[in-house]
């Protein structure tokens, strides 16, 4: 992408579920994930996709301490200029289910519930984000957006690092859905939608709808 389109900026996704054939983000050991076994391999994946041209690296895996190994496996070999989007809030979620179904990552056995967040939990999005800040990390981001407007309401008043939220497969499959069977303009409630996410304080929207979104607004 960046040697034929060297001015597009391209952000990617720093995982290990897709390498992983139990489909976590983290290394398995027995039944449980090894948060600080899976730091040093993420932070190589980091680096990985930095020397493939990555302009920005966006880590997903919510393991603890991710972002602090990748700013210092960066810096130690000159992409120190290379910003990270933490994915500082990310819950566990059904909204996911389109993307999972679509890439084949749902996890094999268990679920993501011991590394991402309770959906009741309102607090620990504030304890997340501060920590992925003090380790270095350049853009915070919530995920998912929709039924997560109070939390990215919340972390806009706490902190003023650039904020991204990110409306995730479910929330544009429900819409694209309701406007297939009739029963919604699907142009207007996507503006709606996207407007909401906007209005709750995120700087920025990663979004499926992307490409239509912009037409919209050029039109
Ligand atoms: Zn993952």
């Amino acid at each position: 992408m960046k040697e034929k389109l060297p001015d597009l900026v391209v952000i990617t996704d720093v995982c290990l579920c897709q390498y992983t054939d139990h489909g976590h983000c983290g290394v398995v050991k027995g039944d449980t994930i090894d948060n600080d076994a899976s730091l040093d391999l993420i932070a190589r994946t980091a680096l990985s996709h930095a020397r493939a041209g990555a302009d920005m690296v966006a880590p997903s895996d919510m393991m603890d301490g991710r972002v602090a190994e990748i700013r210092e496996i960066l810096d130690e070999n000159n992409f120190s200029q290379i910003p990270i989007m933490s994915y500082a809030a990310k819950y566990c979620s059904a909204y996911y289910g389109p993307f999972r179904s679509a890439a084949d990552s749902a996890p094999k056995f268990g679920d993501r519930r011991t590394y991402q967040m309770d959906p009741a939990n309102a607090l620990e999005a504030i304890r997340e984000v501060t920590m992925d800040i003090e380790e270095g990390a350049d853009i915070i981001m919530v995920k998912p957006a929709l039924a997560y407007l109070d939390i990215i309401c919340r972390v806009r008043e706490e902190i003023d690092l650039p904020l991204a939220a990110y409306n995730v497969s479910g929330e544009f499959s429900m819409i694209k859905a309701a406007e297939k069977m009739g029963w919604i303009d699907g142009s207007k409630v996507m503006m709606e939608t996207l407007t909401a996410i906007k209005r709750a304080g995120a700087d920025m929207i990663l979004t499926y709808f992307a490409i239509e979104a912009a037409q919209v607004l050029r039109s």
